[in-house]
């Protein structure tokens, strides 16, 4: 009877009912700090986990993992404004609209205007938004739209979406500000990012060419310099050859073709042309003027190339084999460049055959015509050999200013790196194909001009 009346009293006095409302309230208040909590818990992992070389996707599609417990969310969308441009350029879930530009009279361009967030309500066919977000079909009633700030200065977009109507609350406005200026330095740090990225790609080109434009420097100066002294001795010999050819052509006149000797002097004439040749291109390589450009046979570059070269690598017990493509079209080129291309494809292709066992050790040297991809004629020589090969690993670095994997007495590294430079000069390449412990094929590709086919 007593605690009835004690309980009546509380009844009528309110103050069972405020106990009531107090506990009430209690739990929505916790419950509102456990949100806040998670929320503070989501932006402080953002901070940490997004990395600076990670995707705009990829970190929406983070963001958006997370969003759920905390607030509505059944889409989010990234957008950026680069050059007067606002571009969406991440979304979740995927969607095929993702790159789109948005147009200026769209809504989203009103909230960068306006410089503040907005909730925006979808209402069926307004057009209001982006023509190409399928808001109808994920259903969307609901968008938070909050501009990225960096300093005041608008850099992108936030959306968050909703199936729900009506559902954000000052205190979920609140959240997407602190989301998107968390957001608004990530989309920063990733684009000063590339802007490194990029300036440390534009430094490495350029750091290459300059080495390869020194390295052709160096390989010129050397080669003027042994030109030079080339010259000079093919100079010296050629006066003494003349004597000897012409002393052994009278005799051969005086003698008759049926003296005991006369094979002797038909040789002695035959070797003294033969060298008179070789002292001849010798002069050709060594001449020092400005390249020209004249219409080339490669043809007459591998004779010529051989006639000089070949007695170096017979010597080391390599056969040579030719397999010339007959009527083989001129190409637009600089001969004596094109020597030196060739004279180092096969400097190398012997030196590849050094200490390799086989039971033959051969070059093969052929000429001919292809169609390249692009559906041009180029004209082709290729020097194939069965040497050592080339390591996988060391395919990238060939043509590098340099690099070489011979002794230092041997190689400087500046052959393949030359050689490149005076194919490209000429408009084509140098392709490799190589097998280790098989043998390589380097080939040396040059634009048949129109109309020359
Ligand atoms: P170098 O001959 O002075 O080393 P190159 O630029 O001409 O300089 O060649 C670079 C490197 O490429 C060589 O050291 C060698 O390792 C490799 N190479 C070139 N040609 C061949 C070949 N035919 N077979 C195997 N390796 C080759």
């Amino acid at each position: 009877m007593i605690d009835d009346k004690a309980r009546l009293i509380e009844n009528l006095t309110g103050v069972r009912s405020s106990k009531l409302n107090y506990y009430v309230e209690l739990k929505k208040r916790n419950r509102e700090m456990a949100i806040q909590n998670r929320r503070l818990e989501i932006i402080h992992q953002l901070s940490r986990d997004i990395n600076i070389d990670m995707s705009l996707e990829m970190i929406v599609q983070r963001v958006y993992e997370n969003l759920p417990p905390v607030i509505p969310c059944d889409f989010l969308g990234l957008i950026t404004l680069e050059e007067s441009e606002l571009r969406l350029v991440a979304t979740q879930p995927p969607l095929p609209c993702k790159g789109l530009v948005v147009p200026r009279n769209s809504v989203l361009w009103e909230t960068i205007r306006k410089q503040r967030e907005q909730v925006y309500l979808c209402i069926a066919g307004d057009g209001k938004l982006l023509e190409e977000l399928p808001v109808q079909e994920l259903e969307l009633k609901c968008l938070i739209l909050d501009p990225l700030k960096v300093k005041q200065n608008i850099i992108g977009m936030l959306i968050i979406g909703t199936r729900e109507k009506n559902v954000y609350s000052q205190n979920d406005l609140a959240f997407s500000r602190q989301l998107a200026d968390q957001l608004a330095i990530c989309v920063q740090n990733r684009r000063l990012y590339e802007e490194v990225v990029q300036a440390k790609r534009e430094w490495e080109e350029a750091f290459r060419a300059r080495v390869q434009m020194q390295a052709q420097l160096v390989q010129s100066a050397k080669l003027a310099a042994i030109g030079e002294m080339a010259a000079g001795v093919a100079h010296e010999l050629n006066s003494p050859m003349t004597v000897i050819i012409g002393n052994a052509q009278m005799l051969q006149r005086e003698l008759g073709p049926e003296h005991p000797s006369s094979q002797l002097l038909k040789d002695i004439v035959t070797c003294g042309l033969r060298c008179k040749k070789i002292i001849q291109n010798l002069l050709t390589f060594a001449r020092q003027e400005p390249p020209v450009v004249t219409p080339t046979d490669l043809n007459e570059v591998v004779e010529r190339v051989l006639s000089l070269v070949k007695y170096q690598i017979n010597r080391n017990g390599i056969v040579i084999c030719t397999d010339l493509a007959r009527d083989l079209p001129m190409v637009a080129a600089n001969g004596q460049q094109l020597d030196q291309v060739l004279i180092n494809l096969l400097l190398n292709a012997r030196d590849a055959l050094d200490g390799v066992e086989r039971e033959e050790k051969h070059i093969h040297i052929s000429t001919g015509v292809r169609r390249g991809e692009d559906g041009r004629q180029q004209v082709v020589v290729a020097v194939k050999d069965n040497g050592q090969g080339i390591p996988p690993e060391n395919l990238d670095r060939l043509f590098d200013p340099f690099f070489t994997t011979k002794e230092a007495s041997r190689g400087t590294g500046l052959g393949l790196s030359v050689s490149l430079g005076i194919a490209r000069a000429h408009g084509g390449t140098i392709e490799v194909e190589s097998r280790p412990g098989e043998g390589s094929t380097f080939t040396l590709v040059l634009p048949l001009e129109e109309g020359r086919s």
